[in-house]
């Protein structure tokens, strides 16, 4: 099943249209509460950690991360075997284990609290030339770490975002990231994510997405095609 929109007259959307996108999906399921911030270095592994996996694996490895060593130091500095065996549960551990660690010798003592004031786009930079770092984990660090005004882009709001027809078809990563940005004028980036991604877990599913009972039917070209030909 094709997961975007039809790409014929596909034009750019404008804010208000993501911002009409986001006033339902807060009907449907509650304003999304911002969660406290963390460390950025702690938020860097962490999502270092959630790649291809889910939520719950990701913290349990995170945990016992934390639980096996007393410092961020002390994982750059352990046998990679040792880092492995404590992230295993969050799986693709051998590869984990060594990005964590380069990542970790490329910061140094750095702790990272510079990037909150640093401009935007210099602090996403700095973030995406460090070991295995792209768009989305740098996003979700300025987001997550420092309340800064990025939008990471996951599968979730990848496909949901282009089924909206909020992305160019065939649209990369990269250009849904700055399309997300220049979208939410005016919206709050937290809101933007994290309602898109909720949307995608609950209805907007990649394999059977529920049109019919979804609230944005009357906004999604892909969601109207559907159901037009049933
Ligand atoms: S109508 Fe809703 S569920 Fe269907 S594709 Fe559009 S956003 Fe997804």
């Amino acid at each position: 099943m094709p997961t975007a929109a039809p790409s014929l007259q596909w034009k750019p959307a404008q804010p208000r249209r993501l911002r009409a996108i986001l006033a339902r999906l807060r009907d449907a399921y509650g304003r999304p509460v911002p969660r406290a911030h963390r460390a950025p270095i702690d938020e860097l592994i962490l999502t270092v950690l959630s790649q291809n996996t889910n939520d719950r694996n990701r913290d349990v490895a995170y945990t016992r991360l934390r639980e096996r060593f007393a410092s961020w130091a002390e994982v750059r500095d352990a046998p990679v075997a040792e880092v492995e065996e404590a992230i295993r549960p969050g799986g693709l551990a051998p590869t984990k284990a060594v990005r964590i660690q380069e990542i970790l010798r490329a910061i140094g003592d750095d702790d990272l609290s510079w990037l909150e004031d640093a401009p935007l786009e210099e602090a996403r930079d700095y973030l995406q030339e460090l070991p295995g770092v792209g768009r989305k984990t740098a996003a979700c660090v300025l987001l997550f770490a420092y309340g800064r005004p990025d939008i990471p882009v996951d599968t979730h709001v990848y496909r949901v975002g282009s089924r909206l027809g909020l992305f160019r078809p065939g649209a990369s990563f990269n250009e849904a990231h700055d399309e997300m940005l220049r979208l939410a004028a005016g919206a709050s980036p937290y809101e933007a994510h994290v309602a898109l991604i909720r949307h995608g877990r609950r209805t907007c599913t990649a394999r059977a997405p529920r049109c019919w009972e979804c609230p944005l039917l009357s906004l999604c070209p892909y969601g109207k095609a559907r159901t037009k030909a049933r």
